[in-house]
């Protein structure tokens, strides 16, 4: 069992109804933080998990389902995470959209939607949440960005461009805060089996006519050298580390969990 190291602390984790942001959130509340979950989904199905985590690790949990494609909502998000959290102390940058396709077909709209997203809410995120941090002397941010903000791969140049860019703003914050012990750090996964990789899984399947099994291994096994999937325990983990007192001086680092992909 977990230590409750992070008891009394409020934290903020984008895009937690589902995949690495809600393993993200378990790992947090596990660890006694009181959780803001927020993402899109069914309402239902995401109360369930607000009421499931609040049960089982004795802390609370409030849910928030700003779009953040839009800038009103996020700060709807955060003056929402203020009143119920009273502070964000830890701050995980999640929510994210990946849609793959050459640059000179790719659509504006889906370029537009993809650095909202990715890039620019959590600009949003980090600029209301830090002046807090920096009064209570003490916070953390994640960002959780991708093997694709340290490399690169065709057909997926808008995303690559995001992750990239969250990697550039991750360094700049850790940078400007470094004479406090607030850190920010990024995550870069490799393949995670989540329903972020279904349309390339399935797109590979139908191009080369075999099943979606098949085309999960072939995908992962071309990218990671272990040929295994990341597990979002594996991502959570880290993240419990970054916020640990251990990590106090881990600052600005951009850290690969991939399975060797960026090793080569
Ligand atoms: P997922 O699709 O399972 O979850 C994405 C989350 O973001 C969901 O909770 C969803 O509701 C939220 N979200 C999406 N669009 C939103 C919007 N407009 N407004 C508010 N919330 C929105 O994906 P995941 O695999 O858990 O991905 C989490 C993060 O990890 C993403 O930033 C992704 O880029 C990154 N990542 C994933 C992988 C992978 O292989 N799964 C690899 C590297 C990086």
């Amino acid at each position: 069992m977990a230590s409750r190291e992070l008891e009394g602390k409020g934290a903020l984790v984008t895009g937690s109804t589902q995949g690495i942001g809600l393993c993200i959130a378990r790992g947090l509340a596990e660890r006694g933080a009181n959780v803001l979950l927020h993402g899109l989904g069914d309402p239902g199905v995401i109360e369930d998990i607000r009421e499931s985590l609040a049960a089982e690790h004795g802390v609370k949990v409030y849910r928030h389902g700003a779009n953040l494609e839009h800038v009103d909502e996020i700060d709807e998000l955060m003056t929402f995470a203020g009143a119920t959290l009273g502070q964000v102390d830890i701050l995980v940058n999640n929510a994210g959209i990946q849609h793959t396709g050459r640059l000179e077909a790719f659509a504006v709209d889906t370029w537009n939607r993809m650095i909202a997203i990715n890039l620019t809410a959590a600009f949003h995120t980090m600029r209301a949440a830090i002046p807090g941090m920096r009064a209570a002397r003490w916070g953390r941010i994640i960002n959780i960005a991708s093997t694709h903000g340290l490399v690169a791969s065709p057909t997926k140049g808008p995303y690559i461009a995001s992750k990239h860019g969250l990697v550039g703003l991750t360094k700049a914050a850790a940078l400007e805060n470094a004479d406090l012990p607030i850190t920010c750090n990024a995550i870069c996964p490799g393949m995670v089996r989540t329903p972020i990789l279904d349309e390339q899984i399935d797109a590979l399947a139908r191009r080369e006519s075999i099943d979606v099994e098949d085309a999960a291994a072939r995908l992962v096994g071309a990218n990671q050298p272990s040929g295994e999937f990341v597990r979002p325990e594996q991502v959570s983990a880290l993240a419990m580390f970054l916020c640990s007192d251990a990590a106090r001086e881990v600052r600005g680092a951009c850290i690969p969990v991939d399975g060797g992909w960026t090793a080569r």
